[in-house]
């Protein structure tokens, strides 16, 4: 809790008066772009990952990175899901799973957790699709391969528990909504992207080849990560992309669709 307490200190004395201005305007309002879905796993920083900022992300989180099927749970993921499409008009949806995942493991044990941990057994019921596609469809496979089979087509599954939500589905209709499957590995950093096309996981980056350099321009505020940064460069940087956006970061941020 020091460490913590520690950090608010240095958020308020550092972070907050570099970037007052900000904080005022998205006081008024937010306009995230992405609604990103992720586990609840403390190794992953969504913010961090995507070097994005303050008003960027509509987070939903949870173990495993589940969507509960529309009707099948009264639970906070669909308020969030309907409020994020309807009423923030995101258009660009990110299901982000990662690597050594504790409620893939537990899947893949399930029975094991019906004494000792009820509630998860109850809550990744929502990812039965994914547990039976494993079972039957990759016998073969152990240990790391299996788990790591396991975070994929379980990323691939929500994609499909989130298209039972009326609100996507009249989105998608429309062509005026993208979904997005990552993998984010914990030890190497990299994000694998879903292709629906090649129905295989690959680098991002080489999906971004077709959308223009001014989509990659944060729509607010400068990474958390590297908030003492940007009060220097802001002073030097008149430019049109923002001055904390390096190409490099700029690539990292998967923006995902060409609108
Ligand atoms: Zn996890």
């Amino acid at each position: 809790m020091r460490k913590l307490l520690q950090g608010l200190q240095h958020f308020q004395s550092s972070y907050f008066p570099a970037n007052q201005e900000l904080f005022e305007q998205l006081a008024d309002g937010q306009k995230p772009q992405v609604l990103f879905i992720t586990c609840s796993d403390s190794r992953i920083v969504p913010h961090l990952i995507t070097q994005s900022g303050v008003g960027d992300l509509f987070i939903i989180r949870n173990a495993g990175n589940l969507v509960p099927p529309f009707g099948s749970a009264n639970g906070g993921e669909g308020a969030a899901i309907e409020y994020a499409i309807h009423a923030l008009g995101i258009e660009q949806v990110i299901i982000c799973g990662h690597s050594n995942c504790g409620a893939m493991k537990g899947l893949l044990k399930l029975e094991r957790l019906r004494t000792e941990m009820p509630l998860v057994y109850e809550w990744l019921q929502h990812a039965e699709s994914t547990r039976r596609l494993i079972q039957e469809n990759y016998s073969d496979l152990k240990g790391d391969e299996l788990l790591a089979i396991t975070m994929a087509e379980n990323v691939v599954t929500q994609i499909e528990n989130l298209k039972t939500y009326p609100v996507i589905r009249s989105k998608l209709h429309q062509n005026k909504m993208a979904i997005y499957g990552w993998l984010f590995e914990i030890e190497t950093g990299e994000v694998l992207s879903y292709n629906p096309n090649t129905d295989e996981f690959e680098v991002p980056q080489t999906l971004l080849s077709n959308i223009p350099d001014e989509l990659y321009v944060s729509t607010s505020a400068p990474p958390i990560a590297e908030a003492e940064e940007v009060a220097i460069v802001r002073k030097h940087n008149s430019g049109n992309l923002p001055p904390w956006l390096s190409s490099a970061q700029a690539q990292r941020i998967y923006q995902g669709s060409t609108k």
